[in-house]
């Protein structure tokens, strides 16, 4: 069986045809801003339905063995991988990433399959001293229940499978809410979870009117827990609507990662690195480099290297191979990224770069672009910018920069180059980021946890912890 261009929902096993529905909404390729095709329009009904097919499929996978929801994941790995390059496709048709960047997207979401096929035979309690000569105490783990997850579109496979796969390994049935602006994805992971055998009603993957289906997730009662990735604003909206039920939350949200080049750092290898993490995604992703602090002694040499490499980045469609950058999502980010740097400028801000590009005028593609002389509290130092932006700031010394990294409500990622070992412990201790990259700027993968403090987020993605989000902790204590 191929994957194709499902146009359908995918309630309790069965898919709801466009054809069918009443309403739709279009989806764009944001290389050319063409329809890639038009997607039911659901909203509280739906979403009812959909949170009653994972209810009722709850008890029956909640009961089998860990080790046999661990071999529905490792089938589910094993045919993602057989259909890796059409999955990849889909996202690049809807995304507009690099075909390359949509690949490694896919084997990231196949190292989730396989981390927490194993992780399912893990889900250890604790026998615990008792404190009475009569009673012998324990605690177990057991699934939470049915999970909302409400996604991105920025790696909107990835995303799914770090929620998709902790949820299925401990046990729950999930409600997914793709971004409406890639819902295509997600439904390519539907049909892979149906040809490797997913009972029906374990994954639903419901879109449409975002605020209606949010709000039946977040305060419906059959919904046991809410895992959120998107931007601050909304992560903190689903948080409140939550409360009423006391709903768990984890939350993955914006971040405003500061990237700190010290004076004796190996700038080579920083400016390989900022780069590459940059520019991954067209810079729209939420551990991108966002304040970029150079320390006075070097910016100017860093600079100049930086401008010779990022010469070599090729803006293009996807789907061409020649290119190493894709467009934005929509029009609006492109706008947002304009008004940003016009604010920049009128701030002291100085545009000491801007690529040339030649890619189709009516796709959403941005030039890169560097600023210097940015100043704080404006705009560009508080917003996450979330593409091709360099945003140069300048420092002079070890405290002034830790405090200036620090400055900020968000505190998800964040990246130092240096080559003083003593400083690697200092700074890595200081910065108050769930995530800090010290000469390295690879942050997410399936064997660590991956999340943010402050208004970064809540709980952790990946990892020996990422399973346990999905379970509640049950004492027993057994008198006798
Ligand atoms: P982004 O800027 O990455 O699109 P958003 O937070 O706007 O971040 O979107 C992330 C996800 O949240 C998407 O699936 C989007 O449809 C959804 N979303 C946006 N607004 C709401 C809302 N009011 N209620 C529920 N979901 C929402």
């Amino acid at each position: 069986m191929g994957i194709t261009l499902k146009n359908a929902a995918y309630i309790g096993g069965k898919w709801h045809e466009s054809s069918s529905f009443g309403k739709t909404f279009p989806v764009y390729n944001p290389a050319n801003n063409e329809v890639v095709g038009h997607l039911p329009y659901m909203g509280t009904q739906e979403s009812i339905s959909a949170i009653e097919a994972a209810a009722n499929a709850f008890p029956q996978w909640s009961s089998l063995l860990p080790k046999d929801r661990g071999k529905y994941l490792r089938k589910m790995a094993d045919v993602l991988t057989t259909h890796k390059d059409e999955v990849a496709r889909v996202i690049v048709t809807e995304q507009g990433k690099i075909l390359n960047e949509a690949k490694a997207e896919i084997g990231s979401s196949i190292a989730y399959l396989e981390w927490f096929s194993e992780e399912a035979k893990r889900i250890y309690g604790d026998i615990v001293p008792q404190t009475r000569p009569n009673q012998r105490l324990f605690t177990m783990r057991q699934p939470i229940g049915v999970v909302a997850a409400i996604t991105p579109w920025n790696f909107p496979s990835s995303i799914i499978m770090r929620k998709l796969a902790p949820s299925l390994a401990a046990g729950c049935s999930i409600v997914i809410k793709p971004s409406e602006e890639t819902p295509y994805t997600a439904l390519a992971i539907a049909q892979i979870a149906e040809e490797a055998g997913i009972p029906p009603g374990v994954i639903n993957i419901i879109f449409g009117d975002s605020k209606k289906i949010g709000n039946e997730l977040c305060t419906s009662s059959k919904v046991k827990m809410l895992t959120f990735t998107g931007s601050t604003r909304v992560g903190k909206l689903l948080m409140a609507q939550c409360a009423n039920t006391v709903k768990k939350v984890t939350l993955e949200l914006g971040g405003n990662s500061p990237f700190i080049v010290f004076e004796d750092a190996d700038i080579k290898k920083a400016i390989t690195d900022l780069i590459s993490s940059k520019l991954r995604n067209a810079g729209q992703t939420c551990i991108c480099p966002n304040r970029i602090f150079l320390h006075k002694d070097i910016s100017k040499e860093f600079i100049q290297e930086l401008k010779l490499e990022i010469n070599k980045i090729k803006i293009g469609t996807g789907l061409d191979d020649t290119s190493t950058m894709g467009p934005l999502i929509n029009d609006a980010a492109v706008q947002k990224i304009k008004d940003l740097i016009q604010d920049s400028c009128k701030h002291k801000g100085e545009i000491i770069y801007e690529s040339s590009w030649n890619a189709p005028r009516n796709g959403n593609f941005n030039p890169i672009v560097m600023l210097k002389n940015n100043q704080d509290n404006t705009l560009i130092e508080k917003t996450e910018i979330f593409g091709p932006v360099f945003s140069i700031f300048t420092f002079a010394s070890e405290d002034e920069v830790i405090f200036k990294a620090n400055n900020t409500n968000y505190g998800l990622s964040s990246y130092f180059y240096t080559n003083d070992k003593d400083r690697i412990w200092r700074v890595a201790e200081k910065l108050e980021y769930g995530m800090v990259g010290a000469n390295n700027v690879i942050l997410s993968s399936e064997v660590a946890s991956f999340g943010g403090i402050k208004e970064s987020g809540i709980g952790r993605e990946g990892g020996k912890q990422g399973i346990f989000e999905y379970l509640e902790d049950k004492f027993i204590a057994m008198g006798f």
